[in-house]
Formats: C-alpha cells, structure tokens, sequence
C-alpha cells in the first residue's frame, strides 16, 4: 500500500471518528430540547479543505456540505460533482458572484440584500436551476430596547438588520428561480449564543407566519451547536469539530 492510501485511510478513520462524535453532539442536544434528531441536518462546513475530504464525507454519508467563498467552491464542487451532496454557499456574496454560485450551488445561506436577490434569480434563471434561499440576519446589534450597542466591527461578517427580513423574504418568494426556505445567522462573537438563537427563533416564526414554507433555521457551529439545537434550529453548520483546524487564509 502506498503512502497516499494508507494517508486517505487514516484520514477516512479520522473523519468518521469526529463525525460519530458530531452526531452524538447532536442527538444528545436534541434528546434533551425533547427533539427527534431526524429534525436536524449536518452541513459540513469544508472551507480550506481538499475535494478528497468531501469525498471522504460523503462515503461516510454526510449529504450537506458548505463553502463560503466562490473561487474555492467552484472548482471543489466540479470536482465532487455527481456525489449525492447538497452544496450550500454561506459566505458574503457579491453580486458578480452570482451567476458563478447559480452553476453549482443548492442553496445560498447568505442572502442579506434585494440587489443579491436580484442578481441570484437572474443567475439561477439563466442557468435553468431553482436556488434555495436562506435570509441571513445579522444578530450583532442589540433588540431595540435592549440598551447598549453590539461589538463595533461584528457587522463585517455580513447579514441583514433583523427589521429588513420582512422585505427581503417577500423579493424572495417573488423572484424566479427562487425559493425562500427560512434564515441563518451566526452568534455574535462574545455574547451568549442563546440569547442570539432565542431571537433568531422569533424572527423564524415571524417569517413562518407570512411564508409558512419558509421552514429552515440554520444556526449553531462547533461551538455553540447545543445551544442552537435547544433554539429549533433545523440546520447546524460544522466545520471545526469535523475536519479539525483550519490554517488562516489571507484574504
Ligand atoms: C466557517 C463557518 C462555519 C463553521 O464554523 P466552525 O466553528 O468551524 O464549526 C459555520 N458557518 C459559517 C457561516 C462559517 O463561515
């Protein structure tokens, strides 16, 4: 046996011990919000990561992997393509981006402007595919009433003021090639994930009230992905606790 092949079997051995640990994670915090761990998908957060690592996951029978930036995933989605995977896109997109993304992935997480909306139905329009659509609210500035102001550079992470979802939602499920599916956010850094979730899960049901089909809570990492599943999420986004340490990138 080669060197590269006994790497790839440790590296599948690797891989399938962390992601028995990350299910485990995840039926203990649904058995104890009284949830069917059925109700919550696994999207594997690849980023920085080879094709062979998805790959691997798919064997090991993930079927939802994410990618945040767009010269990354394009050509790893290509190389993956014909594996039954999902491909979701969760980082800040730009608007020049979108016929690129409209070509490979499923759902784009990361919606947080009309002008993306604009631009991801002509994309998915042209390309003959249906997107779906994940609102991504920004949760950095307190509830009005809440006092205080949120950490000053949270807001370059991306998504949308809480107070703009209902017009967001709305150019969604009007644009072609679009499909609204609910909403995402990330916790703020420094604050307690719960509070963050609790009112992500308001502003879910909010969305459900005026698009009942809009059913997706996408929320909770590797580190707070308990405390997102005790708030209803539906999906949780893994990266850290199942392929391991990311190196920086530089920008
Ligand atoms: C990287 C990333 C994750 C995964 O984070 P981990 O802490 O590594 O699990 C989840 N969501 C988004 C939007 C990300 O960019």
């Amino acid at each position: 046996m080669g060197d590269a092949v006994a790497g790839g079997e440790a590296r599948r051995e690797e891989l399938a011990a962390n992601l028995a640990e990350v299910r485990k994670r995840i039926a203990a915090a649904c058995a104890a919000a009284g949830r069917d761990a059925g109700e919550v998908t696994l999207v594997a957060v690849t980023k920085t990561f080879p094709a062979s690592d998805v790959r691997l996951l798919a064997e090991l029978g993930v079927t939802d992997v994410a990618e945040n930036r767009d010269q990354e995933a394009r050509p790893k989605a290509e190389d993956c393509a014909g594996l039954p995977l999902r491909w979701h896109f969760v980082g800040q997109l730009q608007t020049n981006k979108a016929r690129s993304v409209a070509a490979y992935a499923d759902v784009v997480q990361s919606v947080d402007r009309v002008r993306l909306v604009r631009a991801l139905s002509d994309a998915a329009t042209r390309a003959g595919r249906t997107l779906r659509c994940l609102i991504q609210v920004s949760l950095d500035e307190p509830e009005p009433g809440q006092g205080g102001r949120g950490p000053a550079a949270a807001g370059a992470r991306g998504g949308a003021d809480p107070a703009d979802v209902p017009a967001l939602a709305d150019a969604i499920a009007t644009a072609d090639g679009l499909e609204l599916d609910g909403v995402m956010a990330v916790a703020p850094l420094g604050g307690d994930p719960s509070v963050a979730f609790a009112r992500l899960a308001r502003i879910a049901a909010d969305l459900r009230r005026e698009h009942p089909g809009a059913a997706v809570i996408s929320a909770g990492m590797s580190g707070d992905l308990e405390q997102a599943v005790a708030c209803g999420a539906t999906h949780v986004r893994v990266g850290t606790a199942l392929l391991g340490g990311r190196r920086a990138i530089v920008r």
